[in-house]
């Protein structure tokens, strides 16, 4: 029997102040990796560099400090590892699952292309049954909700999609622990994992955290930084 360590990651994204929604999501992380005897992982998911700022990220790994919550070993920046995700990919292209969009959301032509992923090829290839556990219960995943994703664009050589399966694999994540507002894209997370022949990790994704309206705390409706 193999024994394999079970590891968590929180993977915040440096384009605003750690809000309660986070930090929530922190300590349950936290406190799941404990209660495994496992490690949990700090990843900065800073891909989109006209929002993400390093003043940021500063405050969040400050505020996960006061709030006492302790990370092994190093930090994965995102923005460090653009030419592996891009040689990834390359990888997708070269067997023919990509192709240029040069449309806007609005239907015109534009000169930044999106690489999008051809559904149909993607998954007429994968051969194994696409599903994933979530909170122990087997989901099939649906990619072809989603359609032709966008996988990388002229401007940003990946996306979120592509950049959370790899770093979830290179840093050996076994349990996604995040928003059910990430729970759809899940669908498209294990249909990647296919693509690239890496493994599946379980997934939970938490309630959300509302303010006094029952909206959900976001960055971009302005939600307070934690006061610790
Ligand atoms: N970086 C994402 C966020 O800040 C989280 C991605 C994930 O946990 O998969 O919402």
């Amino acid at each position: 029997v193999v024994f394999k360590m079970s590891c968590f990651r929180f993977a915040p994204s440096p384009n605003g102040y750690l809000h309660a929604g986070h930090l929530y999501s922190a300590r349950l992380n936290a406190e799941m990796a404990m209660a495994r005897g496992g490690t949990l992982l700090l990843r900065i998911e800073d891909i989109d560099i006209t929002r993400c700022r390093p003043h940021f990220e500063a405050a969040i790994i400050a505020d996960l400090a006061k709030a006492g919550i302790n990370f092994t070993g190093e930090v994965r920046r995102q923005s460090e590892h653009f030419s592996f995700y891009a040689a990834k990919i390359e990888e997708l292209n070269a067997r023919g699952l990509l192709y240029r969009s040069y449309e806007t959301r609005t239907g015109r032509k534009n000169e930044n292309y999106a690489l999008k992923l051809d559904m149909q090829k993607a998954l007429a290839i994968v051969s194994k049954p696409l599903f994933w556990l979530e909170k122990g219960e087997r989901i099939e995943a649906k990619p072809e909700l989603w359609g032709d994703v966008t996988l990388a664009r002229k401007e940003i050589p990946t996306s979120y999609h592509v950049s959370v399966v790899l770093d979830d694999a290179m840093q050996g994540i076994t349990h996604v622990v995040r928003g059910e507002d990430l729970y759809e894209q899940t669908h498209i997370h294990v249909l990647l994992q296919a693509l690239f022949n890496l493994p599946t990790p379980a997934y939970h994704h938490h309630g959300l955290i509302v303010d006094a309206e029952g909206e959900k705390l976001s960055k971009s409706k302005g939600a307070a930084r934690v006061s610790l």
